[in-house]
């Protein structure tokens, strides 16, 4: 065998991703990783990964690796030429308003998400003219024409601190485009849907079909389990769990407690990176795959690298000046 390639094999099986392969599979997935870190460096640009996406990405090929925020705030640091962005499209946006001078791509022409498709700016405009006034807070889920029209962007792992600011200011607020998610945050801020604020309808196909009732089965089949779940859930399935929140937080929380098992409600690419971080810790699976998020593999990266053009992202440079003013309006939010 090739000593480059056994080389990468050890390299891929001191991370643990031996665990995660079928048998004879890991050699194919160094031949990969191999060429794309290679071509990534030829060609100076990094990988970001998403959390939702499977080991061999995040672990073979990603070298940003994190939930919304903590991408989107990585991004503006590097000083690659390239960004290959191994998440969803709406991501991929964001990188791109956030570095406008640079190339970003993402790897599947398939890669988008329930969510950001449920809602136009048109709507937004709607929205804005229904109550004047308003501010128009947005989950960074969404396009860069909705994000556009917003006054602040928020992602899971700050949302509830910024409307806890933006209640400062205001009366009321619009919160777009995640109906579950601005319930979930109404009921932990004490404030009345219809009245302090007003939502949209749409929802994440992968978290909005969890059933709450399974999380009692789960209990009663685990004593000691503590239930953690993704702040997309519906409401009725966020009262039955200990902590809701983003990815971040719900990594932390798993790092900081010793619980006899964790039972992981979201994507279930989370579940399996925390159990190669936490091998000793005891998880119990309750998760839906993200077709949108899977549409992305090792193959369709390396195709990326070889012929770019074709996945370029690009974002009108109106449209991502005036997004970018909402997001960094998040990032001072979530900063002070
Ligand atoms: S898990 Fe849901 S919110 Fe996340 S990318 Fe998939 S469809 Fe969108």
């Amino acid at each position: 065998m090739d000593t480059r390639l056994s080389e990468e094999i050890k390299r891929l099986t001191a991370l643990g991703l031996h665990r995660r392969c079928v048998e004879g599979d890991l050699a194919r997935v160094a031949g990969l990783t191999l060429e794309i870190n290679r071509l990534k460096k030829e060609r100076n640009a990094v990988v970001c990964a998403h959390v939702y996406q499977t080991p061999d990405i995040i672990l073979g090929i990603g070298d940003l690796v994190g939930d919304s925020y903590k991408l989107a705030d990585d991004c503006r640091r590097t000083e690659a030429d390239a960004i290959v962005f191994c998440g969803v499209h709406f991501m991929a946006e964001t990188a791109k308003i956030l570095n406008h001078s640079k190339k970003v791509y993402v790897p599947s022409s398939n890669a988008g998400c329930s969510l950001s498709e449920g809602i136009t700016a048109a709507d937004v405009r709607q929205l804005k003219a229904e109550h004047p006034g308003l501010p128009v807070v947005t989950y960074i889920n969404t396009s860069a024409e909705v994000k556009a029209e917003s006054d602040c962007i928020v992602t899971s792992a700050n949302a509830e601190k910024i409307l806890r600011r933006m209640y400062e200011r205001h009366k009321a607020v619009i919160f777009v485009p995640d109906r579950f998610m601005g319930l979930n945050l109404a009921r932990a801020l004490g404030k009345i849907p219809g009245k302090d604020i007003f939502l949209w309808k749409s929802s994440c196909v992968v978290h909005e079909r969890f059933q709450p009732e399974l999380i009692d089965v789960y209990r009663k089949k685990y004593p000691g389990l503590v239930a953690l779940a993704h702040a997309e859930c519906p409401s009725e399935l966020i009262k039955a769990v200990d902590f809701m929140g983003g990815t971040g937080d719900m990594m932390r929380y798993v790092e900081s407690t010793n619980a006899a098992a964790y039972l992981l409600v979201t994507e279930c690419g989370f579940g399996e990176l925390a159990k190669l971080r936490f091998p000793e810790k005891n998880f119990i699976a309750m998760c839906r795959l993200c077709p949108y998020m899977k549409s992305i593999t090792l193959e369709s990266v390396l195709a990326l690298l070889k012929d770019p053009a074709p996945r370029e992202v690009l974002v009108p440079e109106a449209v991502a000046a005036k997004a970018k003013v909402a997001i960094d309006r998040m990032f001072e939010l979530a900063a002070g």
